[in-house]
């Protein structure tokens, strides 16, 4: 039995964060919580700190923190609070910390996860936000530092599942062919433009398969999803676009595909529950128990596949073409789908009005070659001012 794990669980507020718990407390014998970390919602945080007694909690405001730490004093709780971003890098990077789980939302996930590969540690992303705004300066600091970066997404996580051992020498040289990624489609895989243009957010929020935070959900029903997992695959295996195929399959139980040269394809296949992923990056190169049920092929019965419609679904189109551009032109394409999510969210644009923002902030912030990480900041600033701007434009 190997030693006790100490974790860090980045976002563990959030849909991720929560199914990391759930893994995490079927093996008290392996894992140990060294902080929690959340952005302001201080109710979960606090039951959280009940059931793992982490050595830290990290919020992001100064009310919420002093609000937290009186609450864990009067339940005489020895958790210690602490604020703000960089106590994120600081919980992500302690010399204690074995692993860390990656799991915030958006842009704001950077910072700490990459103050975690540079302190070399065991990197469970499932922040793909990092990997599409700076995937170059990431995976640097990951082979810089020994980290050991093991992917959380379902998708990738399959896919490296099946992927032969020492793929990182060189897909070709591994004999890798192409690389299949899944995709449900989402809640709107069978509706016309006109029917997309009036979608509203309580139906874009209602994913057929999955249980996720809001943000990734909408990305979901917009294929801009599968658009940041087709540039998280690109950095996490280092595969040209040209070999990385998006492919529809409504039941989600395929969690996606490798093709090798001699026409074999391999798959891993599941319940889709987030748990899986999860447990496996826990305990990798070894398996455990995540608490996920069989698989029931019979009840599944079939499995469909089909194309993806790139015209219905422009924001997947975009996506590989800011991965082809390269640069900052991901960062640029991340930040603004943030601020049409976000805008979505609140009812200000339409569906159909999230790839017209995106494209607008490509078109109108220039692409620099983003290897540092002040360039990637920048990126992200001027591509949420020019989505500001759209949006003033438009109203
Ligand atoms: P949720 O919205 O459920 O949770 C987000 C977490 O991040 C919460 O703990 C939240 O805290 C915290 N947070 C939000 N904003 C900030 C901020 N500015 N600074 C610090 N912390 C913040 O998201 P998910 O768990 O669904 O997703 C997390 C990440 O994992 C995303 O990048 C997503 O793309 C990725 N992912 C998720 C999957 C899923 O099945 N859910 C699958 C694959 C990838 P608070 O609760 O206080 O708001
Ligand atoms: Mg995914």
């Amino acid at each position: 039995m190997s030693k006790l794990q100490f974790i860090t669980v980045l976002g563990s507020t959030g849909t991720i964060g929560v199914n990391t718990l759930d893994v995490i407390a079927r093996h008290p014998d392996r894992y140990r919580v060294y902080a929690l970390t959340a952005n302001s919602r201080i109710d979960p945080l606090l039951s959280q700190c009940r059931a793992f007694s982490p050595r830290y909690a990290v919020v992001l405001d100064d009310d919420a923190a002093e609000i937290l730490r009186e609450r864990l004093r009067s339940e005489g709780l020895e958790t210690e609070v602490l604020c703000g971003p960089e106590a994120l890098e600081q919980v992500s990077s302690a010399t204690e910390v074995d692993a860390v789980m990656a799991a915030i939302v958006g842009a704001a996930g950077l910072k700490p996860a990459l103050a975690a590969a540079q302190a070399g540690k065991r990197v469970l992303l499932a922040n793909k936000e990092t990997l599409v705004m700076s995937g170059s300066l990431f995976m640097d600091a990951v082979h810089k530092n020994g980290a050991t970066l093991l992917p959380i997404d379902s998708e990738h996580n399959a896919i490296f599942q099946v992927m032969p051992p020492g793929f990182d020498r060189g897909l070709v040289a591994s004999g890798v062919k192409r690389i299949l990624l899944t995709a449900s489609g989402g809640p709107f895989r069978r509706a016309s433009h006109d029917e997309l243009a009036k979608v509203t957010p309580s139906q874009a929020l209602n994913h057929p398969n999955w249980v996720m935070g809001p943000k990734i959900t909408i990305d979901s029903a917009s294929l801009m999803n599968k658009g940041l997992e087709v540039i998280e695959a690109h950095w996490l295996f280092n595969a040209s676009p040209d070999i990385i195929e998006v492919v529809i399959h409504p039941q989600s139980v395929i969690h996606s595909m490798v093709e090798y040269v001699d026409g074999s394809v391999l798959a891993q296949l599941g319940n889709p529950d987030m748990r899986t992923p999860i447990a496996y990056a826990l305990a990798y190169p070894e398996r455990i128990e995540s608490g996920v049920g069989s698989l029931d092929l019979f009840k599944v019965g079939r499995l469909d596949f089909e194309p993806p419609d790139m015209i219905r679904f422009p924001c997947l189109k975009l996506a590989f073409e800011a991965l082809r551009r390269g640069g900052t032109a991901p960062a640029i394409l991340n930040a603004a789908n943030e601020v049409a999510v976000q805008s979505f969210l609140e009812e200000r644009i339409g569906f159909t009005d999230i790839p017209r923002l995106i494209e607008a902030a490509l078109a109108r912030v220039s692409v620099v070659e983003g290897r540092a990480l002040a360039e990637v900041v920048d990126a992200d600033r001027a591509a949420r001012a020019a989505a500001q701007e759209w949006l003033e434009q438009r109203s």
